[in-house]
């Protein structure tokens, strides 16, 4: 950050009193720009004994396949993003359902979230962000072309729970991936 959102001054990098972390403070007008993580929230759209999937047309990993998820938008719920962003990626209505993983990933700030949905119907396409929509059971999902780790983590954990009737919240925090990964 090189200038104030407020006033366009100038911002340095220091502490301000009473706090414990550096900060972007404006010069001028002295605003403190907090810097914060973002929540990125998904959902595990079923149908029947398949999951939808999305061919990622942006990067990062293009051509790679992950659950319909993306940046919360302010004055929304997780729920709604949920929602929202299927309806976006995959053209696709879900009646959204519990809270199924929440997986911290600090070492790059964010926050991941996957609600459990119900596939309203069948007629889904293909939205502006990704190339291919497709319904998947277990032995069909491309394991090596998932996109993000938290996304395989949510997967592993369905079909494992589907397997044992046993279902819950799964939350897990990611370590950094080794460098070839990155
Ligand atoms: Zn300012």
């Amino acid at each position: 950050m090189n200038f104030c959102s407020h006033c366009g001054a100038s911002v340095e990098l220091r502490i301000p009193s009473g706090d414990t972390l550096p900060r972007y403070v404006c010069r001028q007008c002295a605003t403190i720009h907090y810097q914060n993580p973002k929540v990125v929230v998904g959902a595990l759209a079923v149908w029947e004994d398949k999951v939808l999937l999305c061919r990622r047309a942006i990067e990062p990993r293009h051509g790679m396949w992950t659950l319909p998820a993306g940046f919360m938008e302010n004055e929304e719920t997780t729920a709604q993003a949920a929602a929202r962003e299927t309806l976006e990626e995959a053209c696709a209505r879900i009646e959204v359902g519990e809270l199924y993983t929440l997986i911290d990933v600090p070492h790059i700030s964010q926050v991941h979230i996957v609600y459990r949905a119900r596939l309203l119907d069948l007629d889904f396409r293909a939205g502006e962000e990704s190339l291919d929509v497709a319904l998947f059971t277990e032995d069909e999902i491309p394991w090596e072309q998932i996109a993000f780790r938290s996304i395989a983590i949510s997967l592993r954990h369905f079909f494992d729970d589907r397997r044992s009737g046993q279902w819950g919240v799964h939350t897990a925090s990611l370590a950094p991936p080794p460098p070839e990964w990155r």
